[in-house]
């Protein structure tokens, strides 16, 4: 797919990849076997008909192929950027075993584009009501399927935000130049044209309790993500200029400091800005800290280049753009000035060892290998855990280890009678293809349960 050239994106925040034109898609789909037996649909979460949106592609018949992607997923130009396409459908491909497979990811986001510049979008008939009241709690990608599917079924549904645009990470988290707020914003508003009502500013937990919401509704989902971003707990690590990439992606994402002074959001524009963690949204960060100015951004990570998380598109983006990788390195201390800004991180050579429980070689650190790398910024992006407010407000719902509330898998039932749950918040942080495969099993559930309550 064509893309904007290194040396000009990174003086941008525009979308990176330009999409393809009719005649690309078309060229694409023709690759496509139509496999008697798919084995690209077996990968995916939430079981598109791939092969049968591929030949409308291959026919031209666009309007058909965005229908029929459509009816499994409602967010088909968030999914086809985002969703880890080689490691679900793409790498079950079978044109992938001697080529390149089918680029099902790009194609996907080609229908939905083409269908968002081409076609007035239909607002689906909503059947009689069904009397039915539910409270949605967080818009992102879990709360909006869980919201289409259930006023799609004649319930009604109101939906509860604690910031002040719904999207959760599709807008907070994950960067313009990935994913355009406009895409996100355009799918929230389809939304509400089918009657979802959208309460932002709402943080349940503190302005209402869920036993309170439960005395309003018939039933109410949690959303509420993994915002709860975990720390290195060294040394310094309190010092200014020291983000959590959360905070550090919020203000620059959904408060827009990459456009200050129009938008009156500050951020630390660092000149060395150091990424610990080697992730999806290490990537996001070290990327923005470089569309923010920084002469070096370096991702500091503990383990190799083969065992980093994040998807193989946003590292080769990310190499591309010059990100400094700074491998078998963990953080061991920050250095501040005497006015406790950072100037140092302390790194611990490390080397790698034998597998741990996750199959990835366990880093091991070298003794008296110490080094620092100078630097003004430093963000810690090493994950984060569900949003622990609603959980600790309503102890009758159990969690795990990790704070996750725990569900039911087949109907994302909680211990809390009439209360469900799916996403991040139960599963910890994952995808967003996931998160919307909890919703569509919640939805289900959820529709059962008020149909048959007393
Ligand atoms: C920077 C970053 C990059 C990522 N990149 C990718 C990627 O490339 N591909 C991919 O598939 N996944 C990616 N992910 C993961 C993916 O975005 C998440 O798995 C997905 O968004 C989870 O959806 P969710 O609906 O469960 O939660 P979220 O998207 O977190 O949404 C939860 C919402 O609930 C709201 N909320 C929380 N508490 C309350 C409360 N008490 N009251 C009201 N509202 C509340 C939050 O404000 C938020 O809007 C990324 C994540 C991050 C952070
Ligand atoms: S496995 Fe690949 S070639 Fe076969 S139908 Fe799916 S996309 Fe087409």
């Amino acid at each position: 797919m064509r893309e904007q050239p290194p040396g000009e994106r990174i003086k941008n925040y525009d979308e990176v990849p330009y999409g393809y034109s009719p005649e690309e898609a078309v060229f694409e789909a023709e690759r496509c076997l139509q496999c008697k037996n798919p084995k690209c649909i077996e990968g995916c979460p939430v079981e598109i008909d791939i092969k049968g949106f591929i030949k409308f592609i291959a026919e031209k018949k666009f309007k058909e192929g965005v229908t029929l992607l459509k009816e499994k997923n409602i967010l088909p130009a968030i999914c086809g950027r985002v969703c880890p396409q080689e490691e679900q459908c793409e790498i079950k491909c079978i044109v992938g075993i001697k080529n390149e497979p089918v680029a099902i990811g790009r194609l996907e986001r080609f229908l939905a584009d083409w269908e968002r510049e081409n076609e007035e979008i239909k607002i689906p008939s909503i059947p009689k009501s069904t009397g039915k009241k539910v409270a949605i709690v967080g818009a992102g990608p879990a709360g909006i399927t869980v919201a289409a599917d259930l006023v799609r079924l004649g319930h009604k549904v109101d939906m509860f935000e604690a910031l002040h645009k719904p999207g959760g990470v599709l807008v907070y988290g994950i960067p313009e130049f990935r994913l355009p707020k406009a895409i996100v914003f355009k799918e929230i508003d389809f939304l509400i044209q089918m009657g979802v009502r959208l309460f932002t500013d709402s943080v349940i937990g503190m302005i209402k309790s869920i036993d309170e919401l439960l005395n309003e509704y018939n039933a109410v989902f949690l959303g509420t993500g993994a915002g709860l971003p975990w720390f290195l707990e060294v040394p310094g690590e309190n010092l200014n200029g020291i983000y959590s990439a959360n905070e550090y992606l919020t203000r620059a994402n959904l408060m827009k400091a990459y456009l200050f002074p129009k938008y009156k959001t500050p951020i630390i524009r660092g000149k060395r800005v150091a990424t610990v963690g080697g992730g999806n949204v290490a990537m996001d960060c070290a990327r923005t800290a470089l569309r923010l100015g920084a002469e070096k951004s370096i991702i500091v990570y503990r383990r190799s280049r083969t065992e980093m998380p994040a998807r193989d598109e946003e590292i080769h983006h990310a190499e591309e753009e010059g990100i400094i990788f700074k491998f078998l390195s963990n953080p061991a201390a920050f250095h501040g000035d005497k006015n406790n800004w950072v100037n140092e991180v302390e790194c611990v050579q490390m080397k790698l060892g034998e597998p741990d429980d996750s199959g990835r070689r366990r880093p091991v650190p070298i003794p008296d290998a110490n080094f620092r790398i100078a630097i003004d910024v430093g963000i810690i992006a090493i994950g984060n855990s569900p949003n622990p407010l609603v959980p600790s407000t309503t102890p009758d719902i159990k969690t795990g280890k990790w704070g996750n509330i725990i569900t039911d898998p087949a109907t994302c039932k909680t211990s809390k009678p009439g209360v469900f749950a799916g996403g991040d918040v139960a599963t910890g942080a994952a995808t967003v293809i996931l998160a919307m495969g909890a919703g569509k099993i919640a939805a289900r559930g959820m529709h059962e349960y008020l149909m048959n309550e007393t």
